[in-house]
């Protein structure tokens, strides 16, 4: 097979403080891949600005302008990590045979990106990187996810254990994953319906190297949240089988209640009487929240709402080439990522 076209996508939230060692590092491994004609020497890095307030943007544009493997895509605001990758992946996908997303940090090795495209040469249309070890993550943050895919297993979701985002995507897999037409996009939950032939590569996790994660527990737990209800109707079954059962349960206690008044022993009874309004109460109130949590789903899908809105493609509309190339001096690389003029 022809050495093919990669893309490596990686969506960027407020990275201003790792982004310069992640467009190095990747750089270098692009320019060493090409180098031994394991990909196409079209090959690029596909930075997704994801509505950032600090300089990633500017970063990355001076990076374009420089001309080397960095090219970049602003959406116009926040649209969430899921959703940056997926912009990514959308923009990339006419200009190249397969794709690579990961995240700003490299937490995930990316020394291992070789054996994906080593695995799309065999065959393989998708190539999950798995993390073998998480002793870095705090423990905190490993016995929650770890739990996360556990649950979501137990809830009849097919997730690949332990892998994040790091993937590899034949363009004929991303084809397919936009035909999934929802909108809350849940891509750990969704790729795997795909098929196709896939393959797993495994890869020891790392600290993140600055910054600070944007998933704080509020974020994760939304995340975890969304993809259970998106992904599995188990939660509203379960709230049908407490109703059953409470159903069954207060059909036994009406019996024995009778039986009591029956023996004339109905003095006594506040207590159980109080306990089970705040009981059942507390339930429906519970399997009320929780089934307007599915219908908030499907009025958030019946809008049909972009999910995402694309301000600058400089992937796939190059800046003209009198902005690369033309009276650019030193003086202008040297400057200051902020005191560099807009494009529109
Ligand atoms: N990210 C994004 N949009 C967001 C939040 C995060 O594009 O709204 C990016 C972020 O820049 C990073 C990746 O998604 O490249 C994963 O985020 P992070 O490393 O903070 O998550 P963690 O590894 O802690 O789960
Ligand atoms: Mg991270």
């Amino acid at each position: 097979m022809q050495a093919p076209l990669l893309t490596i996508v990686i969506p960027c939230y407020n990275e201003e403080e790792i982004l310069p060692e992640t467009i190095s590092a990747l750089s270098a491994l692009l320019e060493d891949m090409i180098g031994r004609h394991q990909v196409d020497q079209g090959s690029r890095l596909l930075f997704v600005d994801d509505g950032s307030k600090d300089h990633t943007w500017k970063i990355i544009y001076k990076e374009i302008i420089k001309g080397g493997f960095v090219k970049g895509l602003k959406l116009a605001r926040n649209a969430g990590h899921q959703n940056a990758l997926l912009a990514g992946i959308s923009a990339a996908k006419e200009a190249s045979d397969c794709m690579v997303t990961i995240d700003a940090d490299l937490q995930d090795d990316i020394h291992v990106i070789p054996s994906f495209i080593e695995r799309f040469k065999e065959g393989c249309e998708i190539v999950y990187g798995v993390r073998a070890k998480r002793k870095t993550d705090s423990f905190f943050k490993r016995t929650t996810a770890e739990s996360f895919y556990k649950l979501m297993g137990r809830m009849g979701v097919d997730l690949v254990y332990n892998h994040a985002d790091f993937r590899l995507m034949g363009r004929r897999a991303v084809e397919e994953l936009e035909k999934f037409g929802e909108s809350n996009m849940f891509l750990r939950g969704i790729v795997p319906l795909i098929g196709f032939k896939t393959a797993e590569v495994y890869y020891d996790r790392k600290e993140r190297l600055a910054g600070e994660t944007k998933y704080p527990l509020k974020k994760m737990l939304a995340f975890a949240f969304d993809g259970i209800t998106s992904f599995s109707i188990t939660p509203i079954r379960m709230v049908l089988l407490v109703g059953v059962l409470s159903f069954l349960g207060s059909l036994g206690f009406g019996g024995y209640f009778l039986l009591l008044k029956f023996f004339g022993e109905t003095e006594t009874g506040w207590t159980s009487l109080i306990t089970s309004i705040w009981l059942i109460g507390g339930l429906q109130l519970m399997g009320l929240g929780l089934v307007g949590e599915y219908i908030g789903k499907i009025y958030k899908e019946t809008k049909r709402r972009p999910k995402y809105i694309v301000d600058m493609d400089l992937f796939n509309f190059p800046l003209p080439r009198h902005l690369l190339n033309g009276e650019r001096t030193d003086e202008y690389y040297s400057m200051d990522a902020g005191q560099l003029p807009e494009t529109n």
